[in-house]
């Protein structure tokens, strides 16, 4: 498996993990966009969104509700924060393994490009 996520959750490479569990684990962005840029990531290899069956679909609700606890950890709940998840080449996804960014610790763009 070269999935470079994949290889953070076997420990493999390298990563900065703030949280896991069963399903999911969490790290620091190794090319932070903001302040606090956390990845969440399911533990087992779904390439994107578009992968997800509808079985899985709690999977994103139990991501949602870590990155918030996270939000609260990095100081960021008050401020505010971004939840993005990129999916596909124009969504501009470049790692092929289902992630949610969480960004915050600055002022945004106003836009979503
Ligand atoms: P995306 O464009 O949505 O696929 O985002 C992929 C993200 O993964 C980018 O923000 C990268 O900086 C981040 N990334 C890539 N490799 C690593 C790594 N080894 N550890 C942590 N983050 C990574
Ligand atoms: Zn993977």
């Amino acid at each position: 498996m070269d999935c470079i996520f994949c290889q953070i959750v076997a420990g493999k490479i390298p990563g900065e993990i703030l949280y896991q569990d069963e399903e999911v684990i969490a790290f620091r962005d190794i090319n932070p966009q903001a302040p606090a840029h956390l990845i969440i990531i399911p533990k087992r290899h779904i390439p994107s969104l578009v992968h997800l069956s509808e079985a899985e679909s709690s999977l994103i609700g139990h991501m949602v509700s870590i990155a918030n606890q996270l939000a609260k950890r990095e100081g960021v709940s008050e401020s505010g924060y971004r939840l993005v998840i990129n999916c596909g080449e124009q969504g501009g996804q470049l790692v092929p393994h289902l992630h949610l960014h969480l960004l915050g610790g600055r002022k945004l763009s106003d836009t979503l490009g």
